[in-house]
């Protein structure tokens, strides 16, 4: 026996029920959809179809008390919709006008099983595994539904957004065998209701560092005004080399800072992530991926290590603007170098902030700015009489070039000043760059 609580429940859906259809016309899955909540395992053109026939049987009741008239029953079948006629006219409800669906004006359905049709073929002609299903676009639709359930007070309702993503996923799943993935779909088909379906592929994002061997390299190519390469070689021309291994729209490369055109890039390499975007392909072997990046070129060694998801491109922009680096920068001084002048060097720049103003010869790209930065210590060998060699550790962002020769007063303290000399750097290499990803 059910208790009088539960009876209450019952009596309020129904009660619900009916209050909305006297009122509205609706379909199965827009009625069910108001009610999605309660009940597993149904469809909500299940759901909306049990309650119009439970609310049939009811308003049948009263009828036969003498508790409503023929005209209320008429129109609230006519509210049912068309498919409700022999239903209606079996209790003698004759000549109903039936009404289409105020929320959805009764395109659902078709809707459904159009869009199912159309991304379950895409799905199949581009092999693709995991997907998942956006819907834009039904503003009009998501207005109606949100009022009808505001007007009535429910709170078991599912957005018609929801219920077409998940019952169009389940359909394309059911004829593929490809799977709705959240995490990492291969493809995302967004439904446009107005304009049609389009692919979405995610980037696919892969962690390496790389080591550059040459001088005259950039990260980026050069273009020149003139439209010409300043530059025959940049990293990112090698990286551009996976987009048809991807069958890819187009690369982007993030990486942990960048050196100048003439630093070499040495020791452990810089980190950067590869981003191929609207990639066809996604499950290459990185092995393949490293040796395509390595064949472009002697002078670019690359390691590969894995795949990552987007938030290690965000780390990996900080870790290049924090990590601390050991620089090799070969140094030639105009007056003659004695062995003191070493040791004082070594010894004053231990633990020392240095301010520098945005030096002079990237002033046209960049803000006039001063940012301090430390050098944690520097290491020298003299060569010869006014050349020698220093280590440099310092953080990241230090101009070294204008640690050297001062910038013209703009960098301070620096190398020229401690010496007495004019100096300049006359070669620079990283050594290495602190990975903390
Ligand atoms: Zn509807």
């Amino acid at each position: 026996m059910l208790n009088d609580r539960r009876c209450g429940a019952l009596n309020t859906i129904l009660h619900k029920t009916i209050k909305i259809l006297s009122r509205y016309p609706l379909c199965d899955r827009c009625l069910g959809r108001l009610f999605a909540e309660l009940g597993r395992g149904l469809d909500n053109s299940e759901r909306g179809r049990s309650l119009k026939i439970v609310a049939l049987m009811h308003l049948h009741d009263l009828m036969r008390k003498g508790e409503l008239s023929i005209d209320d029953m008429s129109s609230i079948c006519g509210n049912m919709g068309p498919e409700y006629e022999p239903l209606c006219s079996a209790l003698g409800i004759k000549d109903v006008s039936y009404n289409k669906c105020h929320i959805c004006g009764g395109n659902l359905e078709e809707l459904i099983h159009r869009y199912s049709k159309e991304v379950a073929e895409l799905v199949l002609r581009e092999k693709v595994r995991r997907f998942l299903i956006g819907v834009k676009s039904l503003k009009e639709i998501s207005k109606r539904e949100r009022e009808i359930a505001e007007e009535f007070g429910i709170d078991t309702w599912e957005s018609v957004k929801s219920e077409l993503k998940r019952v169009i996923g389940k359909h394309v799943r059911d004829v593929t065998g490809a799977q709705p993935d959240f995490e990492e779909p291969e493809a995302i088909f967004i439904i446009d209701v107005d304009k049609g379906i389009t692919v979405e592929r995610p980037s696919i994002l892969i962690l390496a560092d790389y080591i550059k061997l040459g001088r005259g390299i950039s990260q980026m190519p050069w273009v020149t005004k003139e439209g010409g390469r300043k530059y025959p070689l940049s990293v990112y021309d090698a990286c551009s080399k996976l987009a048809s291994v991807y069958n890819g729209s187009d690369i982007v490369i993030h990486a942990a800072g960048r050196e100048d055109v003439d630093v070499r890039m040495l020791g452990t390499g810089r980190s950067l992530v590869i981003e191929i975007r609207q990639p066809r392909r996604r499950d290459v072997d990185l092995k393949l991926v490293e040796h395509v990046l390595n064949e472009y070129t002697k002078w670019l060694r690359f390691k590969v290590y894995t795949y990552v998801r987007r938030e290690i491109v965000r780390r990996i922009k900080e870790s290049g603007r924090t990590s601390y680096k050991i620089y090799r920068a070969l140094v030639v001084v105009s007056k003659r170098i004695e062995m003191d002048d070493m040791e004082r060097l070594e010894k004053f720049f231990h633990n020392r902030e240095i301010v520098q103003r945005t030096p002079r010869r990237i002033l046209r790209r960049k803000k006039d700015v001063v940012r301090i930065r430390k050098v944690f210590e520097v290491k020298t060998r003299k060569l010869s009489e006014h050349v020698f060699v220093a280590l440099i550790r310092c953080e990241g962002g230090l101009y070294v070039k204008e640690l050297v020769d001062g910038d013209g007063g703009r960098t301070a303290p620096s190398f020229a000043e401690v010496l007495g000399s004019p100096s300049y750097c006359a070669e620079l290499d990283v050594l290495y760059v602190h990975k903390q990803i």
